[in-house]
Order: C-alpha cells, then structure tokens, then sequence
C-alpha cells in the first residue's frame, strides 16, 4: 500500500483554518520544511514503524535496545536538525513558531509514533528548561538537547502518584554544593533509558525535606544520566532502569522504571515551583499528544481507504459485481467519519497551536488573551484528538473487516497504539475537569465567549455563501453554538453551587466544545477552500462533520442534564459498596 504524507492537508489545515501567517512568523519556508519532514517521515521512520511493533524493545544489565532501524533513523533525525525546530536560535535551534513544530511532529507520529514520542518528549524538555532553567543549566544541557545529542524525559508518575501528583514521594536533599541529591522510583518513563544518545536528561518531580505537602510541597530537578565532566564525558549518575513494561501498544517505545538512588540533580525554577515548572512541559506535550492522535488516524484513515478501494464484495445496483468495498454507502460512512475526525482533531490542534504562537508574537497587550485561548484549547485538542484517534482507528479495522483483526494489515496496530494518547499526559478524564474547573473561568469566562462569538460569525458567513451547501451549514452550526452557550452557562454555573453535578458532565461538555467549535472551524476552512481538489475534498468534510456528526451535540446536552440526575446519592454507594 502506497502511503502519502499529508503535506496538502497540513498546509490547508494551517493557512485558511488556523491563521498560519507567513509574514507576521517571519517568512518560514513552510512547503520546504514539510515536504522535507514529509520524506524524513515516509522513506526512514514509516517503515520502521511495524519492525518497532514487532520487535519492541529489550533491558539487559540497566541498558536498553531499541528496535532494528532505530539507532539509524534518530541519527537522521538529530542530523536534520529537527530535535530544535521551535527551541531558541541563541541554543543552535530554528525557532520555527510552534505551529510548524506541531507539522512536523504530526508527519512523525504519521510514520511511527513509538519512534515519535522520544523526539516530543525532547521538544517539552527544551521548552522547560528555556523557559525556567538557569543561564547555567540552559549552556550545559539546551545545546545538546537541541542537537539532538542528549534527549529529554518527564518524571512525573510514581506507584501511588498518577493522576495525582501532591502524593509524589521522591526525596530531593540540598548537597551543600548547590547540588541536589535525588532518591525514589518513577514508573512509566517514557524513553527512560535508550541506546539513541549519549545522554538523557530527566526532568524530576521531587519532595525537599522540609516541604508543604501536597502539590505545594514540589520541585523540579534535571538529573541527567551522564554527568558534566572534563571534555563533555562525566562519570554515570546514579539513576537506572530496572524495569521495562510489557504493553498494549507503542512497542517500540521503552516505558521504564526509573530508579534513583542518591542522583545528582540540578534544581530547576525555584524550591517547591516544581508544578508550575513542569506545566510549561507538559502544555506542550499535551498539544502533542493531541497530535499524535492526528498523526495515527490520519494513517489509519489511509490504510482504510486503500484497502476499501482493493477489496470487492457484494454488488453495487446498477454495476457489474463483485464491486469495490468502497462502493457501498455503509462503507463510505465510516470512511466519511474517518476523514471529518481527522480534519476535525487537525483542526483544533492547529488552532491551539497558532493560539500559543501569538500568546509570544501578538502586540504586548494582546499577548494575555492569546495566551487564555491556549489554555482553553488544550485540554479540548488533547482530549478530542485522541479519543477520535481510538474511534478512527477502531473504524478502520472495521472498514477492513476480518482482515482488520489480524495483525499483518496493520489496521489493528494504530488502535493499540492510539489507545495510550486518551491515558497519558493527564487522562481525557482530567482533561475535561482541567476544562471545566480552572479554563472557563478564565477571565471569568471571556475566553470561552470570544470562540463562541467566532462560531457566530462563522455562520454569518457561511449564509453569505454562494455555494448552496455552505449556506445549508448556516443552522446547524448557529444551533450548534447556541447549545454551547447554554451548556456553558449550565456548567459554570453548576460548578459554583453544584460542582458534583458539573463534574459528572465534564466529559460531555468537553465533547460538545470541541465539536462545536471543530465544526466551525471545518467551516471556515470550506469557505476559503478553492476548487482543487485538497479544497473540494475540505468541503465534503465541512459538509459531512456539520449535517451527520454535529447534530449529537443536542444528545450530550441532554446527557449533561441527566447525568446530574442518574448518578446520585444511592449510585454513588451502589458503585463506592457501601
Ligand atoms: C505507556 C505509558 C507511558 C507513560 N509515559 C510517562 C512519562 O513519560 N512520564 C510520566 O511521568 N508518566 C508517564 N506515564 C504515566 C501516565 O501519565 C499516567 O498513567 C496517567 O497520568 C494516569 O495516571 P495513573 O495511571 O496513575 O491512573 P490513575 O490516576 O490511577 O487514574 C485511573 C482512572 O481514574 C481517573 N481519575 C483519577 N483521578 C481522578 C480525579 N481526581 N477525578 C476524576 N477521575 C480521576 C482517571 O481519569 C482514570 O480514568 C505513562 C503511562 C503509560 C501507560
């Protein structure tokens, strides 16, 4: 099956949907840098990407062995220079806006994203340290991450401390040097230990002695495998993987337990602002988990299509059978469902992305609100994108049929990886209450009514259009946004006098925002989208998305409503047994 690399798509997705501006991010060479990571993608890292399913990953003695092809492939990658695309030009980096960060990041995890998520985790370390390291730390640790001679890592989780981190237990003692000592176990550390660079650099969450409890009480320290010595090479720290998981997915991706035992560590930001710290990381990397969601279900999407095209079943009326599965309305269905999730989830990552370019680059006192845009779409991107992600995936085994449920299509590897991106980097569970809890009140809801605003004049225009299946989306989208209005209210409301009854339409609410406003911004795109045929197909999806999928929005206001209602008092301890 021949595979293509989304360039069309992203650069549409960028341009006439997300607000990607040539001028004002200074004259990036968008087309060159995409159709080159588009490449990189398709000719090295996607056929790895079922040698890493396959093979996995091995630990022997503390050291671990990435699969066949691996070693080879990041080389290309730090050689390419994409390990810095979005860091700063002062650290040997491009500093690309982060919208073309996410393209790029996008066109990997396409290709293989067990191989992807080392690289993301590398891009949230540099952010972090750039934004709260010390001039120190940033000269011996940012160059070399950039470079790609050094990878990052984030250790948040712990046996009793996922969810939530005021229960982290990892001990961190002032060594009288400056220094840090560092002694506790992490589990799950993605690309914890590797054969890939010379060095990894571990972002820790960490408790000082004498430290508040709870989230308060948290500091962040970079502790790196191998220590500043003479001539770069220092002696090993004392961290180590003890354990690597066996998992559903993302085999080629090593998921470590990470041992410290009195580990040198350097503090990063300040004594117990190790939360506020570690965020900056983990914003991003939630965007780009939200991204690898779109990667792997634009590759699912893919496989789906070619395969339906291939396989003849059945007769379509009118033609000489066996027809090609992709014949038949039930199939188009979920082929149609596949591709408006896609573009939706592309959608509204991108736009989260330009929103976080201008919280840097907008005029100094726009600079806030850009800013409470980023934080409001996050959790939305993160969430929707990776639960469609698992539906298109799932869609396209089904598309495949029994084929799909055997491993050789490889229909069945993008929903065993997919399935991770709803878990890690705050389940989507977290994500809604992160939505619901701190981003609607911000600027007590200002952020929020500017996109429903923008949802309004988007339907404005669509009943301006000439095309009569434009204008056709006017009401469905205006109604659309109207529910959005009122489950906004509901919820905010309800989180100040009911906040059980806001927490259990957490999740539906999420969907609705994140529906609505994906619909909207499908629809922008259609009205600016040409006639060739990257726009044409722009507007079937716009189409699509708004008159079949968009109507749900009215049954999870309702669910939003009923919820409050069926899991009450006696549900409660029904479920709790008591
Ligand atoms: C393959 C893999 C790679 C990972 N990589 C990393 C990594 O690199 N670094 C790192 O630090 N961690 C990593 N993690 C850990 C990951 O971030 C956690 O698994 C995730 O945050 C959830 O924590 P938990 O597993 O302890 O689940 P729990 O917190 O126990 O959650 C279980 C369920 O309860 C729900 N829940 C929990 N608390 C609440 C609440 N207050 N309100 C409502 N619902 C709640 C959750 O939504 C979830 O559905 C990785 C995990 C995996 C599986």
């Amino acid at each position: 099956m021949t595979l293509t690399a989304p360039l069309a798509d992203i650069g549409f997705t960028l341009r006439a949907i997300a607000g990607f501006d040539e001028g004002r991010f200074g004259d990036v060479p968008l087309e060159a840098i995409l159709g080159e990571a588009g490449r990189y993608a398709a000719d090295v890292l996607a056929p790895l990407n079922r040698i890493g399913d396959r093979e996995g990953v091995r630990l022997h003695d503390g050291d671990v062995t990435t699969p066949p092809g691996w070693r080879e492939a990041y080389r290309q990658f730090a050689e390419g220079g994409w390990s810095g695309v979005s860091a700063p030009e002062e650290h040997g980096g491009q500093s690309l806006p982060v919208m073309v960060e996410m393209a790029v990041q996008e066109l990997w995890n396409w290709g293989n994203a067990a191989f992807a998520v080392g690289p993301m985790l590398t891009a949230g370390a540099i952010e972090a340290l750039t934004a709260h390291g010390s001039a120190e730390l940033k000269a011996a640790y940012l160059p070399h991450l950039v470079s790609g001679r050094y990878t990052g890592t984030m250790n948040l989780t712990e046996p009793q401390a996922g969810s939530d981190l005021g229960l982290i237990t990892t001990r961190a003692v002032r060594s009288g040097d400056g220094a840090y000592r560092i002694s506790g176990e992490k589990i799950f550390i993605t690309y914890g230990e590797h054969d890939l660079a010379e060095n990894i650099v571990h972002l820790v969450l960490a408790r000082l002695p004498d430290a508040p409890d709870g989230t308060a009480g948290i500091s962040l320290f970079l502790v790196p495998k191998v220590l500043p010595g003479e001539g770069g090479g220092g002696a090993r720290n004392r961290v180590r993987a003890a354990r690597i998981e066996h998992k559903l997915g993302l085999h080629g991706s090593p998921t470590c337990t990470m041992v410290y035992d009195d580990a040198v560590g350097f503090l990063v930001g300040e004594e117990n602002r190790g939360l506020a710290c570690m965020f900056t990381m983990m914003n991003l990397a939630r965007l780009s988990v939200g991204i690898q969601g779109v990667g792997v279900a634009e590759r699912a999407w893919q496989g789906a299509l070619a395969y339906a095209r291939e396989r003849r079943q059945g007769r379509v009326p009118g033609t000489a059978g066996p027809s090609p599965i992709v014949a038949h309305p039930d199939v188009q269905m979920m082929l149609m469902r596949m591709a408006s999730l896609v573009a939706a989830s592309r959608a509204l990552c991108y736009a989260c992305a330009h929103a976080i370019d201008m919280s840097r680059l907008a005029p100094a006192g726009e600079r806030e609100q850009w800013a409470d845009r980023a934080g409001l779409l996050t959790p939305v991107a993160k969430a929707y994108s990776t639960d469609a992600a698992i539906e298109v995936a799932s869609l396209g085994i089904q598309v495949h049929g029994g084929a799909g449920y055997i491993e050789e299509t490889g229909a069945a590897q993008h929903l065993r990886d997919a399935r991770l991106f709803a878990i890690y980097e705050g389940t989507n569970g977290i994500q809604a209450i992160d939505l619901v809890a701190r981003k609607l009140q911000l600027r007590d809801g200002a952020a929020v009514n500017a996109v429903t605003a923008e949802l309004d004049g988007i339907a404005d225009g669509l009943g301006m259009s000439r095309r009569l299946d434009l204008q056709t989306l006017q009401a469905p989208i205006a109604k659309a946004a109207a529910e959005l209005g009122a489950a906004t209210a509901y919820i905010t409301a309800a989180y100040q006098s009911e906040r059980r009854a806001a927490l259990l339409g957490a999740g539906a609410y999420l969907r609705i925002f994140a529906m609505t406003f994906a619909a909207g911004l499908l629809a922008k795109g259609a009205l600016a989208a040409g006639d060739d045929r990257v726009g044409s197909a722009a507007i079937a999806k716009a189409v699509f998305f708004a008159q079949t999928m968009l109507p749900d929005v009215s049954s999870l206001r309702a669910a939003i409503a009923g919820s409050a209602a069926a899991v009450g008092a006696e549900t409660t301890a029904w479920l709790c047994g008591d």
